[in-house]
């Protein structure tokens, strides 16, 4: 059975005139090593379908699955630690904290669970080699180009070995070539890892990358 299972998903806006009606039922599934780029113009939903299946905001009808549980269905703390253990998340600006340095930013979704422990500090080491940033652990991300803040924040996402990793134009405010070479870590990190991946981006080069492409049109998935 697939690991993440979408079904039917809506979701309206309330508005002063109709509700705005973004979402129209959407239904996919995705299984565990595999990865799906969703394409669409600015403004079809992508967004909002990202933070529904990351559990950042419910569906006004349908349902989500993730490895086995309707995340909806758990009260908000162990909702947020669901969220915490069972996803990764990389936006198109990146987050990181700017007083933190780059090792720390890496292991803040290690710190739910107290202090970091030796094992989440070679692991972020080792994520860090892994998108070529050895050299950049003790800097801030001021001292970072655009594409190895990305990179840190790739890192970070992936950091607590995450069921899913969702990616929200995770190359939006790149450079092509920069964009490039961040695309390809991102694939090449979720093979490693074998997580799911979903990338919602209206560039054709990024969706490219990824097995499998659907369109978010007029509120479905096609
Ligand atoms: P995309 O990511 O594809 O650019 P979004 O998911 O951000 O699109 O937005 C889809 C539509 O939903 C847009 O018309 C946007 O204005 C609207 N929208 C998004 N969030 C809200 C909200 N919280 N309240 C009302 N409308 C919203
Ligand atoms: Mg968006």
């Amino acid at each position: 059975m697939a690991d993440l299972l979408v079904t039917g998903v809506t979701k309206s806006y309330p508005t002063r005139a109709e509700p705005l009606e973004v979402l129209r039922g959407v239904t996919f599934e995705l299984s565990a090593g595999e990865n799906l780029a969703i394409l669409g113009p600015s403004g079809c939903g992508k967004s909002t379908l990202l933070y529904i299946v990351g559990t950042l905001d419910a569906p006004t009808s349908g349902r989500v699955s993730l490895a086995g549980s309707n995340p909806f269905d758990l009260s908000e703390p162990r909702l947020a630690a669901f969220r915490n253990h069972k996803i990764g998340f990389v936006f198109q600006d990146h987050y990181l904290l700017p007083q933190c340095s780059v090792l720390d930013n890496v292991l803040v979704p290690t710190l739910a669970d107290g202090r970091p422990t030796p094992e989440s500090v070679d692991r972020a080491r080792m994520l860090l080699d892994r998108v070529g940033l050895t050299g950049r652990l003790d800097h801030l991300p001021s001292e970072l180009s655009g594409g190895e803040r990305q990179r840190t924040a790739i890192a970070r996402a992936l950091v607590n070995r995450p069921a899913l990793l969702l990616a929200d134009e995770p190359t939006g405010n790149l450079d092509r070539a920069t964009a490039a070479t961040v695309g390809r870590l991102l694939l090449e990190l979720q093979a490693l890892e074998r997580t799911m991946l979903i990338v919602v981006t209206h560039s054709l080069e990024l969706a490219g990358l990824l097995a499998r492409r659907m369109e978010l049109n007029a509120g479905r998935l096609e």
